[in-house]
């Protein structure tokens, strides 16, 4: 048995394509010719054609959508797709929850914005401050970018140093001072090893961060033994989501915490994905380890653009006290607020049952795609769980972004375009997303696709 495996696996290896692609991408690009005129045109208007640099890759082209409900999400040709990619995260009681629908629809009607208070403004705070671990004031923004830039100017003032120290691999939008490191190519890391790496052109160059491989406590031991004092904070994403949905080693967070508070610099999680998704309270929730600060956007507002800094009190003073200053026209607006308290609402009303739904739900889906795919030969493991995971065709567990490398993208690509093909809308890098509309069922369909791709 073990050497038909080992036989199956060298024919995989040999193999230029899999799950039969070519034909799947035709009969794909057969039916979504309204996707393919639109995104000629857009890219005569629209740089790219599109409205955030990583939905280029995607294959055959980007989709255009009319509408979504749910779990499913039918594009301009009138194809329906159930949808594990939910927006890259955000939409986490699914498309167009009727809680937030209906809560948006009520707040149009009485302003788009005021540039001035309002009782949602508090009313969500107060949630964030029940839910959220870390939370003894919050302040909001649009974006996980912007929330970022924050909490990373709130531990320069408090510390009152310039530098801080981020992991290879993790993304913390895509500003300047932390878009680097953050995918660099084989080549990159071995002629820069861990010196910061700018993503793109036209970036600063870097001083001010120091860059750690994610679940090496020796290396961050050692960056803190040499520059400590100038350190204000570490940020992280505590499940490393954007590479791989690698977790934490044991004790590797409450390493963080521990050394941070050695040193007195600030620990910030980077909570963007995490947030209101892992469990109700979060990462710190799921992992038992309380961070200075957290950055939510994302699920926080179900679909909708807003973000949120939640912090301890003695630092998010500074904020209070507009030392640190953070401004924007439109944080806190009333249409992106009531998306916000819909969502905390009705996943705070779920309670523990909501979320341990997720989690078994997004369990059997992640042990069943795994199962799946090595019964037919194919190496792959899977990271993360429930609610977030990550799927990569490769033999070894990642520990850190470098572990990734290793991965074979190509056969994703083609494993995507073959779920697409049977209606199942996955996103091109490997990471999967449920909803709270996922039901059962849904997982058990979706594993029966699976199943069709690898006859
Ligand atoms: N932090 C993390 C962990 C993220 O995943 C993202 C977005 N993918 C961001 C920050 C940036 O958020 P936004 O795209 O809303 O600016």
């Amino acid at each position: 048995m073990h050497g038909v495996r080992l036989v199956r696996r060298q024919e995989i290896e040999l193999q230029k394509e899999h799950f039969n692609a070519s034909a799947r991408q035709a009969s794909i690009v057969a039916r979504t010719a309204g996707s393919h005129e639109r995104f000629q045109r857009a890219q005569n208007s629209l740089a790219g054609g599109v409205s955030s640099g990583l939905r280029r890759n995607a294959r055959p082209y980007p989709l255009y959508f009319q509408r979504g409900s749910g779990v499913w999400t039918t594009d301009v040709d009138g194809s329906t797709y159930r949808d594990y990619g939910l927006a890259w995260g955000p939409l986490i009681l699914g498309h167009a929850h009727p809680a937030i629908v209906d809560a948006v629809i009520k707040h149009l009607h009485d302003g788009l914005t005021f540039g001035a208070q309002h009782d949602l403004e508090f009313e969500v705070a107060e949630m964030i401050k029940e839910i959220v671990p870390c939370a003894d004031l919050v302040c909001f923004a649009n974006s996980g970018t912007e929330i970022v830039q924050v909490a990373l100017r709130l531990a320069r003032a408090v510390t009152n140093r310039t530098k801080f120290l981020k992991f290879e691999g993790h993304y913390h939008g895509w500003d300047d001072s932390v878009l680097v490191s953050y995918h660099p190519s084989a080549s990159q890391i071995q002629e820069h090893d861990l010196s910061p790496i700018p993503v793109g052109a036209g970036q600063r160059q870097h001083a001010d961060v120091y860059v750690a491989n994610w679940n090496d406590a020796a290396g961050v031991e050692q960056i803190f033994h040499e520059h400590g004092a100038e350190i204000s904070a570490v940020i992280c994403e505590p499940l490393l989501c954007n590479s791989g949905c690698i977790p934490p080693q044991p004790g590797f967070l409450e390493f963080l915490r521990d050394i941070t508070r050695r040193y007195g610099a600030l620990l910030i999680f980077d909570e963007v994905i995490t947030g209101f998704r892992l469990k109700l309270g979060g990462a710190q929730e799921h992992y038992g380890v309380t961070p200075d600060l957290a950055t939510f956007a994302k699920a926080i507002g179900g679909g909708a653009a807003v973000s949120a800094l939640a912090g301890r009190g003695a630092f998010m003073e500074w904020i209070a006290a507009g030392k640190v200053v953070h401004a924007g026209t439109l944080n806190g607006n009333p249409v992106a607020l009531a998306a916000a308290k819909a969502t905390l609402e009705t996943l705070s009303m779920g309670g523990k049952q909501l979320y341990e739904d997720l989690w078994r739900r997004g369990e059997r889906l992640r042990i069943g795609l795994e199962s799946l795919l090595r019964q037919h030969g194919y190496p792959v493991v899977t990271s993360g769980g429930g609610p977030v995971f990550q799927l990569s065709f490769t033999e070894r567990r990642a520990l850190n972004y470098r572990d990734t490398l290793a991965a074979n993208t190509s056969i994703y690509s083609d494993f995507a375009v073959a779920l697409l093909d049977q209606g199942e809308l996955i996103l091109p890098d490997g990471r999967w997303y449920l909803s709270i509309a996922h039901t059962d069922k849904d997982v058990e369909e979706t594993l029966a696709a699976v199943e069709r791709v690898l006859q």
